[in-house]
Formats: structure tokens, sequence, C-alpha cells
């Protein structure tokens, strides 16, 4: 077992005041493979003010310069992926083969492309007899979850960084090793001490503390609605910049006129990416009432091609969920959606036949809209069935809830589908089955949160503006 016992300040690490620990377990054994410090109050406080002391030289260290660094934790990435894959396989459940391209090969790329977006950026703009420069936020606090752990830190970390930021990272405290991996190559790298920083723990002791310390100018969080709301909070008391990327409940709306086999079999992949633990799962499939037998036929035979498995298991399509926490949750929806008269399509709360493992089966439910299954954000390999009779009900559906993440609309006429797609109040729609694009901005209307992330969308977050005024010529 791998015992860290410390975190990263300043350039070095530093042995953790205390002997606390989190244990990170393999969510398809049960096994305890790693554990890192539960930090407290005081060295989260030491990681901010060593970020501020290293911030005035970072933020006017020449971009070329910057983005090199970044490139050389590219290729620190790239050199370390077999082991990145199989820790994160571990600590998240994705099967190895998925996680190695989504989880390991997606923030690779992230990096190499922040810096490529910060070299080709207007730094500058004339305005009329004004010159507005474009200059760094500050001290940025990153606050992550576990879902999708390394790509979450490097929309964050990677954009704060190109952009002339330093940065202060607290790791999802469930998947936390990746991190520290990643801690290790940025050491390697070469970065000035102080630029990044990383302290492990709890969310409500050292997240907390950088949420509302006045030396921090903005922070970035990914994580549940509950959690993001309490971050806002904190963070209002110093002005701080907020950015929040927290849950969803997107719907997949099929129209009449769509191909019903691939919007299904589509529809299906894109709730169980991850076992459902992703924020823009389309967890609601929303479909013709006159067409309901056809599209239950079609999801259950979509649904049988995931065979659930071990994360290193080769043949395995789907993964355990993260820990027995997420899986009781999840069967418990389960429950309360067949107690609340659900029709159940696929799967059920029955275990999985694994001796070990957080194993969820996954399952198909038909509900009404106003369900709990059709209101909550579940979090696991659980897809519900809405039926609707005319297309503004459709419409009327996807919109009723408090989420504006994601979604999709499917239609044999692009242009049909993109008037729908226009009426649906989220950040993203895939148009019948468009696939995810790292480049274009991602995050939430509603209370999925403000900000975005990805590309030159997600780079400017980390900006502020300045307006320089000259007497006309
Ligand atoms: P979580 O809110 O429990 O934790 C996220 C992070 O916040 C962790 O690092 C945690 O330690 C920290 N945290 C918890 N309480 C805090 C507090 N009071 N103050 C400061 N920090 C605190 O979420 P999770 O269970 O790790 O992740 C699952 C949730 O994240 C889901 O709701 C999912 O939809 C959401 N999510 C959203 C996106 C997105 O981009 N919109 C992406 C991935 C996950």
């Amino acid at each position: 077992m791998k015992n860290y016992a410390s975190h990263y300040i300043n350039g070095q690490w530093v042995a953790a005041h205390s002997a606390d620990r989190f244990p990170v377990h393999d969510s398809s054994t049960e096994e305890v493979f790693a554990c890192v410090p539960a930090g407290d109050a005081d060295e989260a406080a030491n990681a901010v003010l060593a970020a501020r002391e290293a911030f005035e030289a970072w933020s006017a260290t020449p971009v070329e310069a910057r983005a090199a660094l970044l490139d050389k934790v590219a290729a620190g990435l790239k050199a370390r992926t077999d082991e990145l894959a199989l820790t994160i396989a571990r600590e998240v459940g994705m099967p190895l083969k998925l996680a190695r391209a989504i989880q390991v090969g997606g923030p690779t790329w992230g990096w190499g492309h922040f810096a490529k977006v910060a070299r080709g950026f207007e730094w500058e703009q004339q305005v009329g007899n004004s010159r507005v420069l474009r200059e760094p936020i500050g001290v940025v606090a990153c606050i992550t979850p576990w879902n999708f752990p390394l790509n979450q830190i490097t929309l964050k970390v990677a954009a704060a960084l190109a952009a002339g930021c330093t940065v202060v990272l607290k790791p999802s405290e469930i998947a936390p090793v990746n991190a520290m991996i990643l801690a290790e190559i940025i050491h390697e790298a070469g970065f000035p001490p102080g630029v990044f920083n990383l302290v492990n723990g709890a969310g409500p002791v050292v997240g907390e503390v950088l949420a509302s310390h006045p030396e921090v100018d903005m922070v970035s969080f990914t994580g549940s609605t509950r959690a993001g709301k309490r971050v806002a909070e904190l963070a209002a008391h110093s002005v701080k910049r907020v950015a929040l990327e927290l849950g969803g409940k997107s719907a997949s709306v099929v129209l009449p006129d769509a191909d019903f086999p691939a919007a299904i079999k589509g529809s299906v992949s894109a709730c169980l990416l991850n076992s459902g633990q992703t924020c823009s799962a389309h967890t609601r499939l929303l479909v013709p009432e006159d067409r309901y037998d056809e599209v239950k036929a079609l999801a259950q035979a979509a649904i049988a091609r995931f065979a659930i498995g071990p994360s290193l298991d080769e043949a395995s399509k789907l993964g355990p969920l993260i820990s027995a926490a997420q899986r009781d949750r999840v069967l418990g929806f389960i429950e309360q959606g067949l107690r609340e008269g659900a029709e159940l399509v696929a799967g059920g709360p029955e275990r999985p036949a694994f001796d070990k493992g957080y194993f969820v089966q996954p399952t198909i439910l038909r509900v009404k809209p106003g369900d709990t299954l059709a209101r909550e954000e579940i979090f696991g390999p659980v897809l519900v069935i809405i039926t609707y009779r005319e297309e503004e009900e459709a419409i009327r559906i996807a919109n009723d809830t408090i989420y504006g993440l994601g979604g999709g609309v499917w239609s044999g006429d692009e242009a049909h589908a993109v008037a729908v797609a226009r009426r649906i109040r989220t950040g993203q729609i895939d148009i019948n089955g468009g696939p995810f694009n790292p480049q274009a901005p991602f995050g939430g209307y509603k209370q999925s949160g403000n900000g975005r992330e990805n590309g030159i969308y997600g780079f400017e977050e980390f900006l502020e503006y300045k307006s320089l005024q000259f007497q006309p010529a």
C-alpha cells in the first residue's frame, strides 16, 4: 500500500501535521491500496500564502516560458500513462482501456492544449482611446471531485497556470492518487516554488479554508450543487470570483422522425459512461408515448451490451461505482423508484454476482414527470424513460429541472433538432449523438453552475480585464 504522508507546498513535499489519513479503495476489490493525509486549516493557509508569494513573478513570466512548462507536464503525463490509467481504473472503477483513453489521454492532451491557447491568445486589444489588457486574476483555489479526477484538475489547474495564475489544488479525498502523481510530474517539470500547491483533505476543512481565505482571488469548484452553494457563500465575504461546475439531470429528447435504433443506443451509452457517474450523463430519455414499446425493446437490447465487471478485466464494459456509499445511494434510488410505481425495464436493485466491488446493475425504469427519479441526480447507471405526447410537452419536461448542464436531441431533420435544442436551457446539447468536443465551452445553466471550462472559454475564466485610457491622438 502506498502511504502518502506529505502535501506539496511552495515547491516541496512537506510532512503532514497530522497522522490522520484518507484511505483510497480499489472500487472493484474494496482493497485499500493507498492513503493520503487529511490536511488541516494551517496547511491550507500555508499553501495559499506560498501561491500569493509566487504570483507576481509567475504572472510576469513570458507566456512562452509558461507554455513550455505546461508542455513538459503533458510529456510527463504521457510517460506515466500506464501508471495513471491503472491508478484511476482502481480509484474510480472505470474499465482500464476506457480509463486510459478518457481519464488519462484527455488530460494529457489538455495540458498541451492550454499551452497552445496561451501562445495564440490576444492579450491586448485597442478599443477607441483605450488599450484593454487581459491579466491573470491571481491566486486560484481549485476544488475537484472524483468522477473524472485528472480531467477536472486539468481543466482548472492547466488553464489557470497558462493564464499566469498561481494555484492551490484540493483534489477529491476519494480519488486523490492521480493528483499526487500529477504533483510529482509538475515538480519534475521545474515550475518555480509556490506556483502550484496541493493540499489533500476534507472539503469542510481544507476546502472551506480555501473558499474563504482573503488571499485567494478565485475559487474554481467542481462537485455537487450542495457543496458548490456552500463554497459560493464562503467566497462572497471577500468578493472572490467563483466558477461552479455542478450537478445535472440531462435529457435526451428523441423526436418522432429520429432514427430510433441509433437514438436509443446512443442515449443508453450517453447515460452509462463511467457507470453513470458523469455530471452531463443523459439520464432522462424522453420518447413519444405511442412508440414506447419499440423504445423499450431497443433500450433492453442496448443495455444488455454493457457487461459489468472489475475495471482490470478486459471483458468489462462497465465497472463498479466508486464507493460503498455511492452504491448504497444509487440502490436506494432504484428502490424508491419501484416504491413510487416505476416500471422496471432492465436491471434492478439485486446485487450482481461479484463477491467484492461496489457493483450496481445497469438499470432502466419508466417513470412519470415529477417522480423522484425524474428529478434527482442519481449519479449511477440508472436511466429513466419518460414519455411525451407533443413536442411542446417534450421541451417542457426537458426544462422541468433545477439543472441545466447537458442533453441531446435526435431527429431526422437536423434543422428541426437545432430548433428544439435552442429551447432547452442547458450549456451543451448533442445533435444526433454528436461527440464531446474538448474545445467547446462546457458548463451549466441554472443550478448546474456558472462559468465555463474547456478551450479558450475555460482559459479566459482565469483572466481579468484592465483598460488603459490614452489621450486621443
Ligand atoms: P462533492 O461536492 O462531494 O465534492 C467535490 C469536492 O468538493 C471534493 O474535493 C470535496 O472534498 C469538496 N467539498 C465538499 N464539501 C465542501 C465544502 N463544504 N467546502 C469546500 N469544498 C467541499 O462532489 P463529488 O461527490 O466529489 O462529485 C460528484 C458531484 O460532482 C455530482 O453532483 C456531479 O454532478 C458533480 N460534477 C459536476 C461536474 C461539472 O462539470 N458540472 C463534473 C463532475 C462532477
